[in-house]
């Protein structure tokens, strides 16, 4: 009789199971559209301190780098991989301030500084005043895999970088004449003293010293791109020489985990662009995510309540770029202009710089 009755729920229950599809890989990998959002600086980016030229320039630059993450995404590969390689785009590109043609500090050196961020394991890595390694982003990749620590600092963080083969170069590789130009102008401003042109440099065009009174456009270009893989993981990166000037081996917010940048798959992943002061102290990143964790807050919301309401009234000028695991994508900046892009699977690539762009 208890043979029976065993029998009688076993032929109950089996059918259950055999209801219940097994998770197959295709399944999973199809579930999430892939997205991606990018930023090239936020700032007093407005149409008439550019020319045609220079803004075609920015836009084909910041269509290069959405492009190269939204190839690697529809490959089926992930967020982490799609947001490296778009950084190692805008790393190279002269016209943004990360990599080469990344702005100088007062010593006349470009020391600079790059997080990643893994929204599926919560791993990070994060690089700062680094001078000889030609690809920090690669370099906070290789800290978030390659070693047991989130943040490495100085000659320390280009020594870990040669030792685990990313590529290093002479620190005159980052130069740009442009971004020079800047420093003379905002040291003369500061009355600071003018460091001799580094070593390697290419000889001084000759300018009038009425030159470098003229206002400086070009203070800006940060990047950052966050991205939404098919597997539905988030991560987000930052990349940038900081600011112009900047003295004291001084640290934005670009690498400090949960201020410039964030990912969680919890919630949302993070890139900002603006005085890092600012962000650091309002712990940007992670506010918004935690505002989309525990308020259920759209994405858009949340970035607008930080950038909007809690840094535009004290002047923390700058701006984010988010995206969330369910395809939520969100951008928000006080300033005139950010450098920026978006592109989800299927979409066209939207790609802006002035405030009254969509
Ligand atoms: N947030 C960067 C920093 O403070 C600069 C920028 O985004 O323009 O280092």
């Amino acid at each position: 009789m208890q043979r029976m009755l065993l029998l009688f729920l076993l032929a109950m229950i089996t059918p259950t199971f055999a209801q219940s599809p097994a998770p197959s890989a295709s399944s999973a990998r199809t579930t999430h559209k892939w997205a991606v959002v990018l930023h090239g600086g936020a700032g007093v980016i407005e149409r008439n301190s550019m020319t045609p030229e220079a803004e075609k320039e920015y836009r084909a630059g910041i269509s290069e780098a959405l492009h190269a993450a939204a190839s690697v995404l529809d490959r089926g590969g992930s967020s982490v991989d799609a947001v490296e390689a778009a950084i190692r785009i805008l790393e190279d590109n002269p016209l943004f301030n990360a990599g080469r043609g990344a702005v100088f500090a007062a010593d006349g050196t470009n020391q600079l500084d790059a997080a990643i961020m893994d929204g599926k394991t919560m791993t990070a890595g994060a690089v700062a005043d680094v001078t000889r390694t030609r690809h920090p982003i690669s370099l906070a990749r290789a800290v978030m895999e390659k070693s047991p620590h989130v943040m490495l600092v100085g000659p320390g963080a280009d020594a870990f970088a040669a030792s685990v083969g990313l590529e290093q170069v002479p620190p005159s590789f980052f130069f740009t004449e442009r971004r020079w130009e800047s420093l003379v102008r905002e040291l003369k401003r500061e009355h600071l003293p003018i460091p001799p042109r580094p070593a390697g440099a290419p000889p001084a065009p000759a300018h009038d010293a009425a030159f470098f009174e003229t206002p400086d456009n070009h203070k800006y270009g940060t990047v950052g791109v966050v991205a939404l893989d098919r597997a539905g993981n988030v991560a987000a990166g930052t990349s940038t020489g900081g600011l112009t000037a900047k003295r004291w081996d001084r640290v934005g917010d670009s690498p400090i985990i949960g201020a410039g940048t964030y990912a969680s798959n919890q919630s949302c992943a993070v890139s900002g662009t603006g005085i890092g002061e600012y962000f650091i102290r309002y712990t940007v990143a992670r506010t918004i995510c935690a505002l989309v964790q525990y308020r259920g807050m759209t994405l858009q919301a949340a970035a607008d309540l930080v950038i909007q309401k809690q840094l535009a009234p004290i002047h923390g000028d700058g701006g984010v770029i988010a995206i969330a695991p369910d395809g939520q994508m969100a951008w928000s900046f006080n300033t005139p202009g950010m450098f920026r892009a978006r592109l989800a699977e299927g979409g066209t690539p939207v790609v802006g710089i002035y405030r009254d762009e969509p």
